[in-house]
């Protein structure tokens, strides 16, 4: 049986810091992983690239692929924010032989895992508090007072579905979230498994 490529899914609150460790395994080669750019509904923010750091597809489109049924997976994720995982974004991955690392929301994230469920795991990085993860919000300085209560105000429900993933990372010193993040990365794709195929 050969090692087939994998599907790397890290969900948390907004500000847990997950997008800080994919960040990390990216750079590390021997991963082999490729990024999931995923389909979002909102507008740019200051220094994000289209087709970089998602596809920003506005509202009407983003309505569009869904109806065509162009998703594996997509949310409403704050109001009239849609993001979602394109089919034809994991086949060009999974093409090039890559494992696929997704930074996408707890409910996106169980949905692939469930999807594929041998190909997957399902990593939930949790901030050390809901306090905690207001200060980093804020200090972030992307989003609106609004924006960021919207944010917290999710964090609370989102944490509730941790033990439904495969592993728990707690992200309250970073240097030892990135380890631990490197360890099972490594040990999952390593890992044979049937092809779901
Ligand atoms: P942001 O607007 O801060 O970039 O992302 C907002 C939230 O949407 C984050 O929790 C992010 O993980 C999530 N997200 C990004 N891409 C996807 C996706 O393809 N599917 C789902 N379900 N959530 C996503």
């Amino acid at each position: 049986m050969d090692i087939q490529p994998k599907l790397i899914v890290f969900s948390a609150p907004s500000g847990a810091g997950k997008t800080t460790l994919v960040r990390h395994l990216l750079g590390i080669e021997d991963l082999n992983l490729a990024f999931s750019i995923s389909a979002a509904s909102r507008e740019a923010r200051a220094g994000e690239v289209d087709g970089e750091d998602y596809y920003f597809l506005g509202i009407p489109e983003f309505k569009k692929r869904i109806k065509a049924n162009d998703f594996i997976e997509f949310e409403e994720v704050y109001q009239d924010q849609f993001y979602g995982t394109l089919k034809t974004e994991v086949e060009r991955l999974w093409a090039q032989g890559k494992n696929v690392i997704f930074d996408i929301d707890v409910v996106g994230g169980l949905r692939l895992k469930k999807k594929f469920p041998d190909r997957t795991i399902a990593i939930f990085v949790k901030p050390p508090s809901i306090n905690e993860l207001q200060i980093r919000l804020k200090s972030r300085k992307t989003e609106s007072p609004e924006k960021i209560a919207m944010r917290v105000a999710k964090a609370s429900t989102e944490m509730a579905t941790a033990p439904q993933f495969d592993i728990i990372i707690e992200n309250d010193d970073l240097d030892a979230a990135k380890l631990r993040a490197e360890q099972v990365v490594r040990g999952f794709i390593n890992k044979k498994v049937r092809s779901e195929f």
